[in-house]
């Protein structure tokens, strides 16, 4: 016998009739021979109408009464189910979030869960009852007056879900829900989508704009820190779904559940060699025709990163292990005179119309002598301000920032070799992780050999702000980031690649991040004045930007990956405005006309094609 939690989403719960029917499929798995919990979200849109009420009152409603009405959604559908159950023979009971024990923050509306009390809950499964929870909400604790209702942000019930497998100890967790499982890409976008038979946490985490409308990115968060077994699968058929696999997971307190450290590792990797090619053509093609030379060779690339265009010229930079470097090299530098080439004939070719100066020639360099040093965790995630802390901390420390690169949930930065032993002390001590969890970077399921890559996600959100010309010393980045932070303002990509501009006397480099649209002219705004003390540039905004990115916890293995994505846009003559990786993801920026056509030439290049179309529920 085992204990399950399933969790039922607000389209299977939407009508009576569908609520009879998931107490049919619940009862079938009591008969089966297991303890079952289940939780409910609200039925139908009927937490989007309960907003609606709110604001038919008015526009600013307290957040305590807006908690207060919005977890009522979730107990007309926990007694609904209940009652449904006790009608087919079955003992059942609700609860709501506060009777289950979930303690939450005292934040209204976005609390994370602080602990988890399952006594009460466990009584009522060894009496042999079905239990019923209300999704989404629970209470905060503190003083005594402050046993309030929370909800936990939209989208909430998963995470109420697998925190309760993780605290009852489950032996998994379903997401029953009104798609098969986890496809590949947005159908909508990509009609040959087809279904994961499994992801990682890990590469969920990661394909956060596709993932998240299917499973609330706080209950990945929850499983891969707990090690539940999670599945997300269709409430009306016995189709498998798919299962979001996390390592096993060592014994974890259940205290501070979610408001564990934000940063759980720290990386260091000092076998990397850095390699880059200055000035090369803005055109389509060119990331194609290195990263393609590259992997003829079959030389694993780690970190790729490309900033903002200058002129019509690009800095493309790369790291690959130090022993490859004279051969990685080699490569970069055929391509380099190749392109030169290219670039010379062009010239001639302009030579009767007007060409004011000669735009300067590519070259190659090198250096040996880096560290990659990265700090990974789930709970970056919504948290505006650990990238920034990350860079402090090595201001602090003296230590001067070469590159960045950073993923959703992971930032990497490239210092002097030298100064690594500096760098990974400071953060350890930040971030309070003891120096001998320090890991190296290992694919995120050892087990089996996880495919290069698992899924494709496009991000039509994110608008794209670059600062030219930062004084290329220790702080910088802190301090541009700390400011945003401090403005409440999440940064997805942040990128600062090889380009180095002497003004005025002072060594510079630019940084380019990407924010939420929504939040692009508040950045500017917020950055007016630091930028102008600092002597630097103007900022850059641009809105007509996606992000492309594919996912896979084995492209580590197989040399190539970066080259054939790359290709594929090259193919269809799509610009490629920036490039930022991580071990298990690479992304892309392209202009926004151009998404979907970016989205389909990727899926389609990694053959992740369905044998049948993905029916899409309207
Ligand atoms: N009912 C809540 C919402 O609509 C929580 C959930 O469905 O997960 O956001
Ligand atoms: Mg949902």
């Amino acid at each position: 016998m085992a204990l399950v939690v399933q969790k039922y989403g607000g389209t299977s719960v939407g009508s009576t009739e569908r609520i009879r029917q998931v107490a049919q499929r619940v009862a079938k798995t009591v008969a089966e021979g297991h303890q079952v919990v289940v939780v409910v979200s609200a039925m139908g849109k009927s937490t989007d109408d309960l907003v609606a009420l709110a604001a038919a009152i008015t526009d600013n409603p307290s957040t305590r009464e807006l908690d207060m009405l919005l977890s009522t959604g979730e107990q007309v559908s926990i007694s609904l189910l209940t009652m449904a159950l006790q009608a087919l023979g079955q003992p059942a009971r609700s609860m709501t979030g506060a009777q289950v024990g979930i303690v939450t923050e005292a934040h209204h509306t976005r609390a994370r869960i602080l602990s988890i009390n399952p006594e009460r809950l466990r009584a009522a499964l060894d009496q042999g009852e079905v239990v019923v929870v209300a999704g989404f909400q629970g209470m905060s604790s503190g003083n005594a007056a402050d046993f309030e209702i929370t909800t936990l942000g939209r989208g909430g019930s998963d995470t109420s879900a697998v925190a309760l497998a993780a605290a009852l100890g489950a032996h998994h967790c379903e997401i029953c829900t009104d798609v098969p499982g986890i496809l590949t890409t947005d159908p909508r976008l990509v009609p040959e989508a087809s279904q994961m038979a499994e992801v990682t946490c890990d590469e969920m985490l990661e394909l956060a704009s596709l993932g998240a409308s299917v499973l609330h990115p706080r209950a990945v968060e929850i499983a891969r820190n707990y090690g539940i077994p999670l599945v997300v699968r269709s409430s009306w058929t016995d189709q498998p779904g798919t299962w979001v696999r996390s390592r096993p997971a060592g014994p974890r307190s259940l205290e501070g559940m979610e408001i564990a450290r934000p940063v759980d590792g720290i990386e260091l990797d000092l076998n990397q060699a850095k390699i880059a090619l200055l000035q090369v053509p803005d055109r389509p093609g060119v990331a194609a025709s290195l990263f393609g030379a590259i992997a003829e060779q079959s030389l694993p690339v780690d970190l790729i990163i490309q900033s903002i265009y200058e002129g019509n010229a690009n800095d493309i930079a790369f790291t690959v292990q130090r022993e490859n470097l004279g051969e990685a090299e080699a490569t970069a530098i055929a391509l380099y005179e190749q392109l030169s080439q290219e670039q010379r004939s062009h010239q001639e070719q302009r030579a009767h119309q007007e060409q004011p100066g000669s735009p300067a020639q590519p070259s190659v360099v090198t250096d040996a002598r880096i560290a990659k040093v990265s700090i990974a965790g789930a709970g970056m995630i919504g948290r505006p301000g650990v990238a920034a802390q990350m860079f402090q901390s090595l201001s602090d420390a003296g230590v001067n920032i070469q590159m960045i690169s950073t993923s959703e949930v992971k930032v990497s930065c490239l210092v002097d070799v030298d100064q690594s032993d500096r760098a990974i002390t400071a953060l350890c001590k930040t971030f309070d992780i003891h120096s001998s969890n320090l890991a190296p970077a290992e694919p995120a399921d050892s087990l089996v050999t996880p495919p290069p890559v698992r899924g494709v996600a496009l991000d039509r959100a994110q608008a794209q702000l670059a600062i030219r010309h930062v004084p290329d010393r220790p702080g910088m980045a802190a301090r541009i980031f700390t400011l945003l932070a401090q403005h409440q303002i999440s940064v997805d990509m942040i990128i600062q690649s090889q380009r180095c501009r002497q003004i005025n006397g002072i060594a510079t480099r630019d940084i380019a991040f990407t924010t939420a649209q929504a939040d692009a002219l508040r950045a500017q705004a917020a950055l007016a004045e630091l930028l102008s003390q600092m002597g630097c540039a103007e900022l850059e905004v641009n809105s007509q930007v996606a992000k492309v990115s594919v996912v896979g916890a084995g492209m580590v293995q197989v040399a190539g990956v970066a080259a054939r994505m790359f290709q594929a846009l090259a193919d269809r003559q799509i610009n490629i405005q920036m490039i930022a990786t991580s071990e298990i993801k690479i992304s892309c920026l392209v202009a926004d006309d151009q998404a979907v056509a970016a989205l389909r030439a990727v899926h389609a290049a990694f053959d992740l094609a369905g044998d049948r179309a993905i029916e899409v529920p309207a």
